[in-house]
């Protein structure tokens, strides 16, 4: 191909990759309900449908092994998969791990990521049923698949939030990202004198929500019990900015967010306001919280109003009046969606 023809990937970003892929296929088979799009596909199997969701983890992209014990590695690697099945509003059942390694790693590292990788299959109640292993020149690379089931009236999807809905958050948000620019620093500090230890007791809270992120499929299952099914669901992966772009592109419509609504742990807030970052700056873009982004209708808030853990950030509104967050002195803001780009 000639220089001429050359499009830099990251001119197109990473949505824009994934639409033109996904805009040379067309569907052959009726099973195939939902194909890309979402956070898992979507395949009707008779009585409910099965979900199916895939996810890469790079060395030196998603992690660093100098701070990231492989446990919990194992840990996550399931848990963000687990967590998108859990943005259906469905229950995952098996994984499959894939892992490409450098003879850099021995059998008793790779145990120690197994060892997570269980810890993850026991808490989600989901069974390894395979996988492949293969040699990397260098580095670590982990591709996890997930399968799960929702029954097809209880399906979410990015797409169905209606105008006057209310949007719901799990959670706190922000941590995540503040946890990993502590480890960041941290790294620095010993890189430039490896006889300092690094100073973690103070950002327990915040490098736990980085190195150990939860799938909130406790959520999907009180849900479950309370008769709810979201209008639309979202895994906050990328941070809340762009997760919002998502629903309010899918399901067409406008969305205010209210600044003084945003739930942060006070770890998240103090560490911020340490490395000099609006606060708000970690809750709307920081990723990986893996918190749950929901709306429902107004007639089910009611069962919800008093959750411990369930925020309420904002309405639906019509599409022309655009994403927005609403400042705590009540002024609407264009909400720009920031979310990891790694093409760039
Ligand atoms: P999430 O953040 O929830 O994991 P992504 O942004 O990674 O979702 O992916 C969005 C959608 O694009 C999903 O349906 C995913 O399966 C699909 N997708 C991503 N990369 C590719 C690819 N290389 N080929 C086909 N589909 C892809
Ligand atoms: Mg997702």
């Amino acid at each position: 191909m000639s220089d001429q023809n050359r499009t830099e990937i990251n001119k197109l970003g990473e949505f824009g990759l994934i639409d033109k892929i996904a805009e040379k296929f067309s569907k052959q088979n009726n099973s195939t309900h939902y194909a890309i799009g979402d956070d898992a596909a979507v395949i009707d199997v008779g009585d409910y449908y099965q979900l199916v969701s895939t996810d890469m983890l790079i060395e030196g992209v998603h992690f660093d092994l100098s701070y990231f014990p492989l446990h919990h590695l194992g840990f996550k690697a399931v848990a963000v998969n687990v967590s998108d099945i859990a943005a259906m509003n469905g229950i995952a059942e098996q994984i499959t791990v894939s892992l490409a390694l450098s003879n850099r790693f021995s059998l008793e590292a790779i145990d120690a990521f197994y060892e997570g990788v269980k810890a993850a299959c026991d808490a989600y109640k989901v069974d390894l049923v395979g996988g492949d292993t293969t040699a990397s020149p260098s580095g670590l690379m982990i591709s996890v698949t997930a399968i799960g089931k929702v029954d097809k009236d209880k399906i979410a999807y990015r797409s169905g939030a209606k105008v006057n809905d209310i949007v719901c958050v799990t959670g706190d948000l922000g941590g995540a990202y503040m946890g990993l620019q502590v480890l960041e620093r941290e790294k620095q500090v010993f890189l430039e004198n490896p006889d300092m230890q690094p100073q973690l007791d103070k950002y327990q809270y915040i490098v736990g929500r980085q190195l150990k992120p939860e799938a909130r499929m406790d959520l999907v299952h009180e849900l479950l019990d309370l008769k709810i099914v979201p209008t639309s669901m979202i895994d906050i992966s990328d941070g809340l900015a762009s997760e919002l772009h998502h629903i309010a592109k899918h399901s067409d419509v406008g969305i205010n967010v209210h600044e003084d609504k945003l739930p942060f742990a006070t770890n998240t807030q103090e560490t911020a306001l340490e490395f000099k970052l609006d606060p708000n700056t970690a809750i709307l873009n920081g990723g990986e919280d893996y918190e749950l982004l929901f709306t429902i209708s107004q007639d089910d808030f009611e069962k919800v109003k008093n959750h411990p853990d369930i925020h309420f950030i904002g309405y639906v509104n019509e599409k022309s009046s655009g994403l927005n967050l609403v400042t705590t002195k009540g002024n609407p803001i264009p909400l720009k969606a920031q979310g990891w780009d790694h093409f760039s």
